[in-house]
Parts: C-alpha cells; structure tokens; sequence
C-alpha cells in the first residue's frame, strides 16, 4: 500500500504551477506523470501531480499551464550578443555568389562588426543588448553564456562586457559572460598578428581578469583567425589566470585545436564541422571537454558539414546544443529553432535535442543550478513552456516558448551575472613574474584538413 504523502503544510509555497501536458524536470525520482510544480524562493519544492502537491502544499498563487509543456529554462551556452547591428545583407550576397573578399570590399564581414562596436556609446550599445536578451528571452532562454569579441581593443572589449553585465541586470537573464579578445585579428595588428596576440596575454587577459567581468576564455583557431600556436599561448595564459577555456575549433578546417583544448582541460570545443577521428579520439578519451554543437550556423551558412553528433554521443563525449547567435552566420537568437536544426540535420531525437539545451548546456558552464526542475536547496527554478503537447524540439522554427518565471529577484544585478571574483591587485612586478615567458612552437600544427571553403569568416 502506498505511504501517503507527507503533508508539509507549514512549508511555504509560492506558486504551483499546474495543468501541464507533461513536466520535463530531468529528475529521475519525479513521476512520468507529473503535471505540475511547486516552487518557493526560486527553489523548486517539488515536481508531481497537481493534487498531490495541493495535499502537501497551500500555494499562494497558482499558474496554468493550459495543457503546455513546463520545461526548464533553456541555456544559451554558446552567444555573441554584443553587436551593435545586424549583417543580414551578407545571407543575400552570400546566396547570389559573392565571395567573403567582395563582402569585406563591400564593408561587411567580422571586422564590419567591430568598427560598429567600438563607434558605439556604451548606452546605446546597452540598449542593443538588451533588446537582443529580451528577443532570446521571448523564445525560452532564462541563461547565457554572452561573449565579447567585436571590440578587439583593450577598452572595447572591457566595454562589451561591461555591456554583458548591465543588460543582464536590466532583463534578468542570468549571464555567465566570456571574453573573447581572440576573436579574429582587428585590422590595425593585421600586418604583424603576434603583437596582437602579446597584447592579449600581456594586457587585455589580465585585466578582464582584474576587472572580474568574465569567467571564461575564447579563441578561434582557424585559418584567417588565430594559428593553433597564437590560440595555444593564449589559452595558457587564460588558464593560468584563472579562467575557464571555450575554445572555437574545427569550424572549417582541423588545425589541431581540439587536441590542444584538451590537453588545457578546456570546458567546450565547439563548433566541429570538420572534426578528425584524432579530435573525436581526444575528446572521449578526455571525457570532460563538452562538445558544443550549433547546427544553426552551417544552415545560415548554406553548408553541406555539419559536427559529427551522433558519433560524439556514441563515443561518450559529453556535448550540448546552443545557437551561436550573432550578426554574421547565426541570426536566430532561438533555441527552440537551434533544437530543431540539431534533429534535422545531426539526427538527435526530442528528448536528446531538449536536454542539449537545457541540462547539458547548463553542466558545460558549471551551472549545476540550471537548465533542470529537481527539488534543490538553492536557487533553481526558471522554467519555459511550450505552446504544444509534444516537445519544442519537436517543433518546426515557428515554435514560439516563453519564459513563465524568471529567476527570483533577490539576486543582485552582480550575481546575476556570473563572473569571476576580483583577484586582489598586484604590484607590477608581481605582475611580471607571473608572466608567461614567450613560448617556443610546441606541437607543430597538424596538416590542415580542409573540409569545405569558408565563404566568409563571419562569426
Ligand atoms: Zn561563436
């Protein structure tokens, strides 16, 4: 005979959330039939039957559900959103032939981006940026990972993240912010690249570090971009101050950077179109290196390649699913439509597709607070629901999903934007000892494999 239900009556609850289709918590203690949430304080209480939880709770608001799917909220673990416009002409152009060298002739391409970045007043930039969180926001994400990368100059880049932070507190998106200084080579190092690379790991590094406005690192490594040796010093240098490693790898050609990201214990590689077996072999021998996949960019970029999903999930690599979204080759702030992408063209199912946005992407950022419904004793609760009785994953692009919840409020704009703690200052010449000294070739690149010619670097 089943035990009652434990009453629990002098528990708050603030909201049961009910009538649901189905409740996707990732708990494998919640029943296949639950219908409903109970939630206080940002915790979620418990996952069940919506008369279950009435006999154990006395909620003070109740929210139907209308037969929606009450998923948790979704986590954008791969995001550009500091631009300050868009460059959807260049789909056009791209599609009538135009090459990424009469892109840029005609002012477009990456560095188009960063002259609009660095032109742009912190305000009004701040004002972009929200309107990007409360468009991604309106389609389910409640978290983000936010990359800089389109300032490329010392100030620029403190700017962009300094934009991160603010727009987070102005929508209540939680944020766990990136810097990405490497890019692409801004066009006044192009001559000498290595000068630029000096200025990241000798100045822009260390200060995103000081500042304690971002926690983790990017590079991309990738012919036009960054040599497997400028991404290797780089991402030493990060790693050495502390950061976390996501690394942009094997987008268009397997320049070796997957290996070396492993090696460096990198928290994603992401990207992988053109993954060799040695990068697939790195990876599962690693087992702690994500491989995040964003099956949205070769469809914005018309490409035939797509990740190796299904033989990274075969050989045990942990990976997720995020949209990339930016001004160049992702134009969708949308994670149901990257879902989507991720079952049509790298054969993932629903429920493989919606954990690749939700858990997994949440467990890539070391945010074990997100991305699932279960009972916890901190703060976890931000759900999405679905205007349909089967899964967003299952849905076409015009799948449209809401945020009901967002996270309590009690969390300062600060926390709500997960960075770095500020290290205590250092004196200078504190400063250069922990410099690294320059470091000589090490693992000569692997021979390019050329997988498919990039129309542009458009990122
Ligand atoms: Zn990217």
């Amino acid at each position: 005979m089943p035990v009652p239900p434990e009453s629990n009556e002098d528990q708050p609850c603030a909201l049961l959330v009910h009538g649901a289709s189905a409740v996707v918590s990732w708990d494998p203690e919640a029943p296949v039939d639950a219908d409903a949430v109970a939630v206080h304080g940002g915790r979620v209480l418990a996952v069940g039957r919506a008369s279950e939880l009435r006999r154990r709770y006395t909620p003070a608001g109740e929210l139907d559900a209308k037969g929606g799917v009450v998923a948790p909220g979704f986590v954008d673990a791969h995001v550009h959103p500091v631009f300050a416009s868009g460059r959807a002409e260049e789909f056009d152009w791209r599609a009538q032939g135009v090459d990424y060298l009469e892109i840029a002739r005609r002012g477009g391409g990456i560095l188009s981006s960063v002259r609009a970045v660095r032109a742009a007043p912190e305000d009004a930039l701040t004002d972009t940026v929200v309107g990007h969180f409360r468009r991604m926001m309106r389609h389910g994400t409640t978290a983000c990972e936010a990359k800089s990368g389109y300032g490329l100059d010392p100030e620029s880049e403190r700017k962009s993240l300094r934009v991160v932070a603010a727009a987070a507190a102005r929508t209540g998106m939680t944020v766990y912010p990136t810097f990405l200084g490497a890019h692409t080579v801004p066009e006044e190092h192009r001559d000498v690249p290595d000068r630029y690379v000096d200025l990241l790991c000798e100045e822009m590094l260390p200060q995103a570090r000081e500042d304690g406005i971002a926690r983790a690192a990017d590079v991309f490594i990738e012919q036009g971009a960054f040599t497997l040796e400028q991404g290797r010093r780089y991402c030493e240098r990060a790693k050495e101050l502390g950061f976390a490693l996501r690394v942009h790898a094997d987008q268009f050609h397997a320049l070796g950077a997957v290996e070396m990201a492993v090696e460096l214990e990198a928290e994603s590689v992401d990207h992988l179109e053109a993954l060799t077996d040695a990068g697939l072999e790195a990876l599962a021998m690693s087992g702690r290196t994500w491989a995040g996949l964003l099956p949205a960019v070769p469809h914005f970029l018309r490409q035939k390649a797509d990740a190796p999903a299904r033989k990274l999930i075969a050989a045990g690599v942990p990976w997720f699913v995020a949209t990339d979204f930016n001004p160049g080759s992702c134009y969708t702030p949308s994670l149901p439509e990257a879902a989507h992408f991720a079952r049509v063209r790298l054969n993932l199912g629903a429920e493989e597709a919606l954990r690749g946005v939700t858990e997994f992407a949440a467990a890539s950022l070391g945010a074990a607070d997100r991305g699932h419904l279960r009972p916890a004793p901190q703060e976890t609760w931000s759900c999405s629901t679905c205007r349909t009785p089967s899964t967003s994953a299952t849905r076409s692009a015009r799948t449209r999903c809401a945020p009901w919840s967002r996270p309590a409020r009690s969390s300062s704009s600060r926390r709500r934007c997960q960075a770095l703690p500020r290290p205590p200052r250092r004196g200078p010449a504190a400063a250069r000892a922990a410099r690294p000294s320059r470091r000589s070739q090490r693992g000569a690149p692997r021979a390019a494999r050329r997988a498919h010619a990039p129309a542009a670097y458009p990122g």
